[in-house]
């Protein structure tokens, strides 16, 4: 085992606090990783004040962080895939069990024993797994990713979670040039699913309870932009959206939207608010559409995401912070006032 520097919160309600962690000596398969970047994802503030208790309650202390990008520094004897120096990322998850159906089809993401990288039960080290508000990490090389030499580090880090979160469903549902594609909340995700979509073809409307973001999501790749607590304008869109992607993080009506859905068009939840949805029977019968779900994505699919932003030069639009702002960003990310990732510089940390 060695130490590494990281920020966690001791309960829900603690600021974040400096603190030594143990992580494991990199086994046979592992890489470990000087983390450069790692981006704030509003599910970090879910886990840290425990809103998730129901379905994943919080272990303190917490040490959040899912958007990794750094360099390898030291390597297990059996890894192949890397070698020292070189450019890595590291996402959601850090391990599954490798033969399960789920792992067999490349979705990682729904194995049974899929060991996600804060919060979940390290069978390593006991307790549970750290993430990325830390100077480095340890992982199985099969859950670490290559980023295209070309993209910009603190933009890239967040292509990891809010990358693949909306690029996965996007993919699936068929989003290609001319569907009519809309976009609800422009937060981290939101932004994100606003440039793939652009790059994919679509025509991209977001929905957004933000006035002055419109000439942001203009600039970013929208069509149009409508803000949603405008009842006249939301009209005027009925029954034309192929497809919908939600990335609030909060309670909203979601019947609003799947009356924008055409006929059999598809609303996706990724957002992930703590509170249940009521959703009115009328809104999914009508024009026979469809409501799913969708989380992350599998590490076939994740690599495929950053190589096509490699190609397409798309990161995300990141405001770099030292990792003492934390508890800042924090506060900031609750009243949707962030363009559009915090993205924490590490050398922040290895300078205290
Ligand atoms: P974020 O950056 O905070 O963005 C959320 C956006 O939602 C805000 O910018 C805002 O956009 C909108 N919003 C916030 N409060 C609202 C309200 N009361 N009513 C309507 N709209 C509201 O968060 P994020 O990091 O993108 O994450 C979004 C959600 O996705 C979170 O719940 C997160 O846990 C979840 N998530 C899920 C996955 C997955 O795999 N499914 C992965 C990552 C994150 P406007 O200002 O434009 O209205
Ligand atoms: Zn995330």
């Amino acid at each position: 085992m060695y130490k590494s520097k990281a920020y966690s919160a001791a309960t829900a309600k603690s600021p974040f606090a400096r603190t030594t962690i143990s992580r494991r000596d990199p086994t046979e398969h592992d890489i470990q990783i000087e983390i450069l970047f790692c981006g704030i994802c509003h599910s970090d503030l879910h886990t840290v004040r425990n809103e998730w208790n129901e379905i994943m309650p919080t272990v303190y202390p917490c040490i959040p962080g899912h958007e990794i990008v750094g360099r390898v520094t030291r390597l297990g004897s059996a890894v192949s895939k890397f070698k020292l120096g070189d450019l890595a990322a590291v996402g959601c998850m850090v391990d599954s069990d490798g033969t399960c159906p789920e792992c067999r089809a490349g979705l990682e993401q729904f194995c049974p024993n899929m060991t996600l990288t804060y919060n979940s039960p390290d069978k390593h080290l006991g307790g549970v797994t750290y993430g990325g508000y830390s100077d480095s990490i340890v992982v199985d090389e099969r859950f670490v990713l290559r980023v295209p030499s070309n993209l910009d580090l603190a933009g890239a880090a967040p292509l990891l979670c809010a990358g693949i979160t909306t690029y996965s469903p996007m993919r699936r549902w068929g989003v290609t040039k001319d569907k009519k594609v809309g976009v609800v909340g422009l937060g981290g995700l939101g932004h994100m699913a606003v440039k793939i979509a652009h790059a994919l073809g679509a025509h991209v409307v977001v929905f957004t309870t933000s006035p002055h973001k419109k000439d942001d999501a203009l600039r970013l790749g929208a069509d149009e932009i409508i803000v949603s607590r405008d009842a006249d304008e939301m009209h005027k869109h009925a029954s034309s959206f192929d497809f919908i992607l939600d990335a609030v993080s909060a309670e909203h009506d979601i019947n609003t939207y799947l009356n924008l859905l055409r006929r059999d068009g598809n609303l996706t939840l990724v957002g992930l608010p703590a509170k249940p949805f009521a959703v009115a029977a009328p809104s999914l019968l009508f024009g026979r559409r469809s409501l799913s779900g969708s989380i992350i994505g599998g590490i076939a699919e994740t690599q495929e995401m950053l190589d096509f932003c490699g190609a397409h030069n798309i990161t995300s639009d990141v405001e770099v912070i030292p990792i003492q702002k934390l508890d800042e960003a924090y506060e900031r990310l609750l009243k949707s006032d962030v363009k559009y990732r915090f993205s924490i510089d590490l050398a922040s940390l290895k300078s205290e």
